[in-house]
């Protein structure tokens, strides 16, 4: 089987992507194929369209315009992020979204609303809060979303929808034309596998670039990264 080529919005590792964010994770225990903060960069290539995100962790801090949050991980609150944006101008900022317990969709919602002019990448689009996220992206310009792991976990994936809600807002999503362009392939690579979700992605549209690569390349136009 041979894939289209595709950017992955949301990889630890390339694998079969030319680009997209190859973020990196500072987890204690590391999983297995991911790289950290200081080996991540072997994968920035940003000619090919392949950006390198640091993590930041509970008790570091990190420099520079990009950066992945994980308030699952690592706990912080939003208190916090607000101001680590501000204090270091970041420009695209990556936020684990799903199901945390102690940020809800309101948090992150308001977060993107108190930094217009940061782009926000809303990875897992919220799990079980999912309808929430749908909607950040559809009202908020700034709110991008990547559906890795709930459209797993949903039963989207699989073509067996275990939850048919979610399967059909996400279908919904993918044909709403102010939710669309703002909606990246991420695949959770190597935690999940690439192949499966991209072959489902390519057969439920009727023009899948965009989602492929289109939509991750006018995201790093918008922040002028690449
Ligand atoms: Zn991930």
């Amino acid at each position: 089987m041979s894939l289209p080529a595709f950017h992955d919005s949301h990889c630890h590792q390339p694998g079969d992507a030319t680009g997209g964010f190859v973020i990196a994770l500072e987890c204690e225990p590391s999983f297995p194929g991911t790289f950290n903060n200081r080996e991540i960069g072997r994968f920035h290539d940003p000619g090919r369209g392949r950006i390198a995100i640091p993590y930041l962790g509970a008790h570091s801090e990190l420099e520079g315009r990009v950066v992945k949050y994980h308030p699952r991980f690592e706990g912080y609150d939003p208190a916090r992020l607000d101001s680590d944006i501000r204090r270091f101008g970041r420009r695209l900022v990556l936020i684990d979204t799903l199901n945390a317990l102690h940020w809800s969709p309101r948090a992150y919602r308001e977060l993107a609303q108190e930094h217009p002019d940061v782009a926000f990448v809303m990875c897992h689009a919220g799990g079980y809060d999912v309808l929430e996220f749908v909607k950040m992206c559809r009202f908020l310009p700034n709110v991008w979303l990547d559906f890795s792991v709930t459209w797993h976990e949903f039963g989207w994936v699989s073509g067996v929808p275990r939850l048919p809600f979610v399967a059909d807002l996400i279908d919904h999503a993918l044909s709403e034309r102010r939710i669309a362009p703002r909606l990246l392939f991420g695949s959770d690579y190597p935690l999940l596998e690439q192949s499966d979700a991209l072959m489902r992605l390519v057969a439920a549209v009727d023009d899948p670039q965009p989602f492929l690569t289109g939509n991750f390349e006018r995201l790093l136009d918008t922040v002028a990264l690449g």
